[in-house]
């Protein structure tokens, strides 16, 4: 085997919590996680020197140190100093900045292109370990489906498959830095927090409305100030049939809940053209 194909699944928020901040500067989070339809393809190549080489179809997106899939290798490459080295093309559909978790996602799937790859005898709770030291989302990025997720991000435990759903992603024009978000955050003037067991128990009963009525995020806020439209967005997804709407992570990206596939297909032509959008899509639950 000389090549590999990952796929990179991008994350919705259903619920968000933020409970403190740590003496480390992180956050304590407690937050529903749930992987979605919507990726981005790595492709991963053997080639016979110890480099890595990385180009992607998106323009801005940096494809030295800074990009997460050049970190992941790094990280393998430095512990196994192997004689091979990997050509990674990133084919990017989600989008960067967004609450998507996009990168984190393609980290998650080079650390375990590259193992499988390059055959290096790393377990697979190791590989969960270096990912966390890489960014709080690529565990859960590698184990992929329903989750709680608790700590910065990284404790995760696995909750009952989400029942089906389409869902209607609308990033407006613009890019969130998750860090400046989180720096905003005032914690004490949190006025409405998610009720996670509700949440929860919903997805155990695999009862979509009422997962639909408990979709809260409390990050909302504070993006929500800086862009408006991400309120717009939210209630015109709902007034298009949508059960309910919710800004994914830091945002911008709003998400919104269709129970019929036509119903937001129709939602996505109406809501690209009214906010001239250009990252907008319909996925399912992955
Ligand atoms: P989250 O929801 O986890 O906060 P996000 O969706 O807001 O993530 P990402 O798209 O994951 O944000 O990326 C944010 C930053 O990471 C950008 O500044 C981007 O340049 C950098 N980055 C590095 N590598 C990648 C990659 N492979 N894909 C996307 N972004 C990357």
């Amino acid at each position: 085997m000389d090549y590999i194909n990952v796929s990179a699944n991008a994350k919705i928020n259903i619920a968000l919590d933020v409970l403190g901040k740590r003496p480390d500067g992180y956050h304590d989070l407690r937050s529903v996680m749930q992987t979605i339809d919507l990726k981005d393809n790595i492709y991963i190549r053997k080639i016979f020197t110890p480099k890595i080489k990385i180009v992607s179809n998106v323009r801005f997106l940096p494809t030295d140190e800074r990009n997460l899939c050049h970190k992941a290798c790094k990280a393998l490459f430095d512990k196994y100093n192997p004689d091979f080295g990997v050509y990674i093309e990133i084919d990017k559909n989600i989008p960067v900045s967004a609450g998507l978790g996009g990168g984190s996602a393609d980290c998650a799937a080079t650390l375990i292109g590259v193992k499988e790859l390059l055959k290096f005898p790393v377990s697979y709770n190791e590989l969960l370990d270096i990912g966390k030291t890489l960014g709080a989302d690529v565990p859960f990025c590698m184990e992929k489906g329903t989750m709680l997720a608790e700590g910065i991000g990284d404790r995760l435990t696995r909750l009952t498959d989400h029942p089906p759903v389409y869902i209607l992603l609308a990033k407006p024009n613009v890019s969130v830095s998750t860090a400046k978000v989180f720096s905003n955050l005032v914690i004490e003037d949190i006025k409405r927090r998610p009720d996670m067991e509700a949440v929860i128990s919903a997805i155990n009963r695999k009862d979509l409305k009422a997962i639909a009525e408990n979709l809260s995020n409390v990050l909302e806020t504070v993006t929500i100030k800086e862009y408006p439209m991400i309120e717009h967005i939210k209630r015109r997804m709902t007034e298009l049939g949508a059960l309910s709407a919710l800004m994914s992570g830091s945002g911008p990206t709003v998400f919104g809940y269709f129970e019929n596939k036509e119903n937001a297909w129709e939602a996505l032509k109406q809501i690209k053209s009214e906010f001239r959008l250009r990252e907008i899509f319909v996925s399912g639950i992955s």
